[in-house]
């Protein structure tokens, strides 16, 4: 799928579940530039690149990643609006776990790893060891392999809980993995969790491994909320797009978030394959509440750290005044008690386009987000994140209104 240089001292590739990056040029023995393949403007920021050393001599490798420039903005291609403060490595395979590059000084196996992030480029440089293969990345990934594999064992350790399915089937073939948590048997009111509309999206991904670990702890809040309510979650919605490190769209060319969703509510049927199967299973299992989880690279800069990104239904598109209120209820909570504070003017309620939750507003009267942790947080605390935003949500569902 991806691109590969190879001559006989080296390989420099993006050729790998995840992989992202094109052209790949050396410019010298020791230095490469690395195109992004983005998507759209403004979905030009990823890569993911491996390199392995072929020679029997180390050397101080320099690469360089620029942004897609097939889809710039502007006449300068930059990195736009995606503030990157984080570059990931692992040594161990790309499923395995990756680490902050300039906080671990064996990175290089020497120690002399480098990290330049410019508007327009990023520059790398670090040391090569005969044989030795190392992977970089600027979004900490959870490649779908892993996570099906991850969701398997949770599923194997907890039946009585944890029970994994799929909202069908991609463009390509993979099974939608679909997680239901729910303890104890009875109707119960829907949770709905999604993420990876935007496959490079990570952090948001996280967030929903993070909702699901929590669920299934002992943590007595999460115990209490699995007996009342059934969540399902669907913790990578565009699995091709994950495996071939999209930025933004599916197999079949297609923005799953956004404007797919115009005209649903009014019952025009959803572009794109994976929301058409997402919306059939919506329709048999209409939920009180839906999260949905994007994922900014870094802060964005016309906010303040960790400047956390979060839009909202329109209060509007509830016909029913209790879960208008609870809507309501729901964005105060968002603001005062997450990160969801991606511009200090407006705070959380920004860019309300139409989005999934929509024609769940609409038609269900369910309330909801669409929330974006920040990669340069890690995964440890997107997981967290996740479980807060969660936890915000169903304050507002227990919330006496009326
Ligand atoms: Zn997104």
């Amino acid at each position: 799928m991806g691109t590969t240089f190879e001559n006989e001292t080296i390989v420099v590739t993006s050729d790998f579940e995840t992989g992202n990056g094109k052209n790949i040029q050396p410019i010298a023995f020791d230095h490469f530039r690395v195109e992004v393949v983005g998507d759209a403007p403004g979905y030009n920021h990823y890569f993911g690149i491996r390199i392995h050393e072929k020679s029997s001599e180390r050397r101080v490798i320099r690469l360089e990643i620029v942004p897609d420039p097939d889809h710039a903005r502007t006449l300068v291609p930059d990195f736009y609006g995606n503030l990157n403060t984080k570059i990931w490595y692992t040594k161990d395979g790309f499923d395995k776990d990756w680490y902050q590059f300039y906080q671990l000084p064996e990175f290089n196996f020497e120690g002399e790893g480098e990290v330049k992030i410019f508007r327009d480029r990023y520059l790398i440089q670090f040391t090569t060891v005969p044989g030795k293969t190392v992977w970089l990345t600027n979004m900490n990934p959870i490649p779908y392999t892993q996570m099906t594999r991850m969701l398997n064992e949770e599923a194997g350790k907890h039946p009585e809980i944890l029970r994994l399915g799929a909202v069908g089937k991609s463009v390509l073939g993979r099974e939608v993995n679909l997680v239901e948590i729910s303890e104890g048997t009875g109707d119960k009111p829907v949770i709905l969790i999604i993420a990876g509309e935007h496959p490079v999206e990570f952090p948001g991904q996280w967030s929903v491994w993070g909702i699901i670990r929590w669920l299934i702890s002992s943590v007595p809040e999460a115990v209490r909320l699995r007996r009342n309510y059934r969540f399902y979650l669907v913790p990578q919605r565009n699995p091709d797009g994950v495996v071939a490190g999209r930025t933004q769209k599916n197999a079949e060319g297609i923005n799953l978030s956004g404007p797919s969703w115009v005209g649903v509510a009014e019952d025009k049927e959803p572009d794109g394959h994976e929301n058409r199967e997402l919306w059939t299973f919506i329709k048999k299992h209409p939920p009180v509440g839906m999260l949905n989880f994007h994922g900014y690279m870094g802060p964005r800069g016309n906010g303040d750290w960790p400047c956390e990104g979060c839009y909202v239904p329109f209060l509007e598109d509830f016909s029913d005044p209790a879960a208008r209120r609870r809507q309501e209820i729901l964005n105060d909570i968002l603001i005062w008690e997450t990160q969801a504070v991606s511009q200090h003017k407006q705070l959380c309620m920004v860019n309300r386009g139409e989005f999934l939750y929509t024609p769940l507003a609409r038609r269900f009267g369910a309330i909801g987000c669409c929330y974006e942790p920040v990669d340069s947080q890690g995964p440890s605390v997107n997981m967290k994140t996740g479980v807060g935003v969660l936890q915000a949500m169903v304050k507002a569902l227990a919330a006496a209104v009326g």
